[in-house]
């Protein structure tokens, strides 16, 4: 089919498509069988059943095959497709950096139709893989031994830029299904969705609804809820609706024991404190344990009595410990408890009936590990004489390319 006629002017877009590369297009990535069928209505002339059925075709396209442009979509008329591809994209978002650290994590640098970027990381484990997903540019919170937390809010990300984030890592990792392979019974490498990056997802509630419900969406991408766990710094009042809308795992970031040293390392504690907090994960609806995650800060957060406290703390919550060794970055003002620390503090942990597996830092060597993440853009920014660079024009960070 011929190549997409430049676009002369915007076409009128009904429902919430948005452009998401910089080809302008609007994209119909992330939008569900009813807005792709007021996209089909006006450009294919069928009865509505007609419409509803090609509207099902895309949707499976873009979510389930993962067709990157209109020609490959071979069950849609070709007339269809070149109204689509004159007026809409499937184009993915632009991949301005893609790393592999040595231990085989991999991190993607994404840069939006505005300019804006964010970081997506896939961590391979021997039998499964999670892919960590960005929820907003930035974050509003400043917990104080995050990188991310010390970027200033840009915006929320869309339920397209959320979504684009495991397009890109299956197109990488060259896992699409293909027809006749035998659908749920192959060996995928990317198993799990883990909203743990960039942003404070609670605080971006219906986009990441909207790109979750996609994400399990039978018919397009189709994992299960079993398999994405959604973590957040305590934004208490969201916490129960994540469960009964969405029921995906959920895990707490949780960090300090005593409210007094919570309010400062994870301020949102001021607003909703600990009690409220563990309030709202008593009531979450789901069986599932709930992981608390903790930060092993050297002497700021890992005695022997915090230990005790945190058994204490969750004696009647289902829970799981995840112990995190403080993964370090520039300037920040903590160090990682000492390997002894942290096994004393499991050992404590366990022995309060808790497992506490500890969380083995991946991809440190490419500043892919947990609360490392902050686009190389705005580090640039900040640097003396470069004021004015926003990040839509800074160059990509030094990079292996795959
Ligand atoms: N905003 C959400 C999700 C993103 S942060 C939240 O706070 O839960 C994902 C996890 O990484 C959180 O548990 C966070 O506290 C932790 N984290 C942040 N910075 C870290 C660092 N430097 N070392 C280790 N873990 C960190
Ligand atoms: Fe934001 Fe989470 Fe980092 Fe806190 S830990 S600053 S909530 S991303």
């Amino acid at each position: 089919m011929p190549a997409a006629e430049p676009l002369a002017s915007p076409p009128v877009v009904p429902g919430s498509a948005r452009p998401l590369a910089a080809d302008g297009r609007p994209s119909l990535i992330g939008l569900d069988v009813d807005a792709l069928s007021d996209i089909v209505r006006p450009l294919d002339g069928g009865d509505a059943k007609r419409v509803r059925l090609r509207a099902r075709q895309l949707f499976h396209w873009i979510h389930h095959r993962g067709a990157a442009d209109f020609g490959s979509m071979s069950t849609l008329p070709e007339k269809l497709r070149r109204s689509l591809a004159n007026g809409f994209s499937v184009a993915r978002p632009e991949i301005v950096a893609a790393q592999v650290s040595a231990d085989g994590t991999r991190k993607w640098l994404l840069r939006f139709a505005d300019g804006q970027q964010v970081e997506s990381v896939f961590i391979p484990e021997e039998d499964r893989g999670a892919l960590c997903i960005s929820t907003q540019v930035g974050c509003t919170l400043a917990c104080t031994f995050c990188h991310t937390g010390t970027m200033p809010l840009v915006r929320n990300l869309g339920p397209a830029e959320i979504l684009a984030q495991i397009l890109v890592a299956r197109d990488a990792l060259g896992e699409w299904p293909v027809p006749g392979e035998g659908g749920g019974a192959v060996r995928r490498l990317l198993t799990n969705i883990v909203v743990m990056g960039m942003g404070e997802p609670l605080f971006n509630y219906d986009n990441i609804a909207a790109a979750l419900r996609l994400a399990m969406d039978d018919a397009g991408l189709a994992f299960s809820r079993r398999r994405i766990t959604l973590s957040t710094s305590g934004v208490v009042p969201r916490i129960e609706q994540c469960g009964r809308e969405l029921g995906v795992g959920l895990a707490i970031s949780l960090h300090a024991v005593r409210d007094e040293l919570r309010d400062e390392i994870v301020p949102i504690n001021r607003k909703w404190n600990i009690e409220a907090l563990l309030d709202a994960c008593r009531r979450y609806p789901n069986r599932r344990p709930i992981t608390f995650e903790y930060v092993m800060l050297a002497g700021v957060n890992d005695s022997d009595d915090d230990a005790r406290a945190l058994v204490r703390l969750l004696a009647d919550v289902p829970a799981k410990v995840n112990l995190i060794p403080f993964n370090p970055w520039p300037g920040a003002p903590y160090a990682c408890s000492s390997n002894n620390r942290i096994r004393a503090f499991a050992a404590i942990v366990e022995a309060g009936g808790h497992a506490s597996p500890v969380r083995t830092p991946r991809g440190r060597d490419i500043d892919a590990a947990c609360g490392q993440l902050k686009t190389s853009s705005i580090r640039r920014r900040r640097t003396p004489g470069d004021a004015a660079a926003g990040p839509a024009g800074c160059a990509p960070m030094s990079v292996t390319a795959l």
